[in-house]
């Protein structure tokens, strides 16, 4: 009889770094791209991570291996991202990492698109929501920042959309997530709109891809 394969996920990439957007922007970082996502984003810079028979299965305690070398050369969390990790149930992976860590934050990237459901342990969750494929009200009750992509005028009224039904889904309880607009990469439009809302609108803030603006990963 053989013996049973061990929890794997089909892996794009990964890499230490630092977060790039969002409010731990600038932090050092392990990253986890998981291969998966049927969302269809039209300005998706990560296509390569759709198709998961494109990516190889990896245990999951090798990458735990892997996030615990990283831990020790400095990353101060891991960002689960994709593709659209919450394709996956999440579970296992969490359970794996926090073990072989010894408890360093997990962060999730996901876009929360209904319907979805949350999978895993995190101390942080990012929910970038898609206008075309709009989150779960789990999603948007459970993100720590809520981080809108702004190509055009219709995105900033998605995003305050998504502010009041982030409010709503938390019935005043959960604290209230970061509210970021973040310009579409290389979308001029994009940072003005952002940047003339940011200046009238104090609740929300920019966040920008400073690994892209640095040429690093
Ligand atoms: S959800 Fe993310 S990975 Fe999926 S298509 Fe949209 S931007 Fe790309």
């Amino acid at each position: 009889m053989s013996a049973p394969s061990q929890p794997a996920l089909p892996v794009v990439e990964t890499f230490h770094s630092l977060q790039g957007e969002g409010l731990h922007a600038g932090r050092s970082a392990f990253f986890l791209r998981l291969a998966g996502c049927a969302v269809g984003c039209s300005w998706c810079d990560t296509r390569h991570s759709w198709e998961r028979r494109n990516h190889a299965q990896r245990p999951l305690t090798e990458l735990a291996e892997e996030l615990a070398a990283a831990a020790a050369a400095g990353a101060a969390f891991a960002v689960i991202t994709g593709g659209e990790p919450l394709e996956h149930d999440l579970g296992p992976l969490c359970e794996t990492l926090e073990g072989a860590t010894g408890g360093l934050p997990l962060h999730l990237e996901t876009s929360g698109a209904a319907p979805l459901e949350l999978s895993g342990r995190f101390t942080w969750i990012t929910l970038s929501p898609k206008r075309h494929r709009p989150p779960s009200p789990e999603l948007l009750a459970a993100c720590d920042e809520l981080k809108v992509v702004v190509h055009e005028p219709a995105d900033l009224a998605f995003a305050e959309a998504m502010a009041t039904r982030a409010l709503a889904a938390r019935s005043g309880v959960a604290p209230t997530p970061a509210l970021l607009l973040q310009p579409g990469w290389n979308c001029r439009r994009g940072q003005d709109l952002a940047v003339d809302y940011v200046r009238a609108h104090p609740a929300w803030r920019l966040s920008l891809q400073n690994h892209k603006w640095l040429g690093v990963r």
